[in-house]
Order: C-alpha cells, then sequence, then structure tokens
C-alpha cells in the first residue's frame, strides 16, 4: 500500500543557491544532509508537515542527477511514496506492466529503502518507493 508522499526530489545544480531560496521558500532551515556515496549525490531534506522536500545535487558530472540537469535542466526530478512493504510493492507494480530500475530495494538516504520505477512506463514521471529502515 502507499501510505503517503513522503517527499518530492528536486535536482538542483548548486546548493550554495538553491538552499537560501529553499529557505525563503519554505521558512526554515534544513532538517538533514546527507551524502549517498554509492549516487555521488548531497541531499538537503526539509519537513513539510507529513512530507518533506529532497535537493539533490550531483557531487560528479557523470551522476544520474547531473544527467538529468544536463537533459532536463533543474527542477522536479522524482516523487517518492512511502510503503510498508517496498518488496511486495515492486511485485505488485512489475505484475502490472511497469518497469522497475531496481528490481530490488537498495539502500538510499534518510534510513531507507529505496527502489526507483522507470519514467517510461509512468507517464514521465521517476517514482520511488521508499520504506523505513527498522533499526535494532
Ligand atoms: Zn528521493
Amino acid at each position: 500500500m502507499l501510505n503517503k508522499i513522503e517527499h518530492i526530489g528536486i535536482a538542483i545544480k548548486d546548493a550554495l543557491v538553491s538552499e537560501p531560496i529553499f529557505n525563503a521558500l519554505l521558512n526554515q532551515k534544513p532538517t538533514k544532509r546527507e551524502v549517498v556515496e554509492k549516487e555521488n549525490v548531497q541531499t538537503i531534506f526539509y519537513q513539510v508537515g507529513e512530507s518533506k522536500i529532497e535537493l539533490l545535487q550531483s557531487l560528479s558530472d557523470e551522476g544520474a542527477i547531473a544527467k538529468f540537469i544536463a537533459k532536463k535542466g533543474e527542477g522536479i526530478h522524482h516523487i517518492a511514496f512511502l510503503v510498508d512493504d517496498i518488496v511486495a510493492e515492486l511485485a505488485r507494480l512489475k505484475s502490472e506492466g511497469f518497469q522497475l530500475i531496481n528490481e530490488s530495494p537498495v539502500p538510499g538516504a534518510d534510513n531507507k529503502l529505496i527502489a526507483f520505477v522507470h519514467p517510461k512506463t509512468t507517464n514521465g514521471v521517476l517514482i520511488e518507493l521508499c520504506q523505513e529502515v527498522i533499526k535494532n
């Protein structure tokens, strides 16, 4: 089951430029920053009600975010839904004919297991599923 929009990911070129914009827009400072080494991306989170805004800045010219900006410019990159059982939800989406970028979940930012659904099969919208990792 999709529980809520967990966050909206926004591709940015430069946090030094974009952070002050979002600080002013959202009238707050970021609640969390985290580098996802594997994706070569800096993430900056803002809590907005029950959802978050995730700014994504590439740390290399080769990363997915750098490629996205080169192709489409800065802006909304993906919508992330919170699910209880990411494996079951991926299986459901696959059976519905959606093309999965991640066949099985991978560790993401903000203590989550994540998986992406290809925008080719979702009207051009990159979809992320995420599930909280339970810490012992
Ligand atoms: Zn995300």
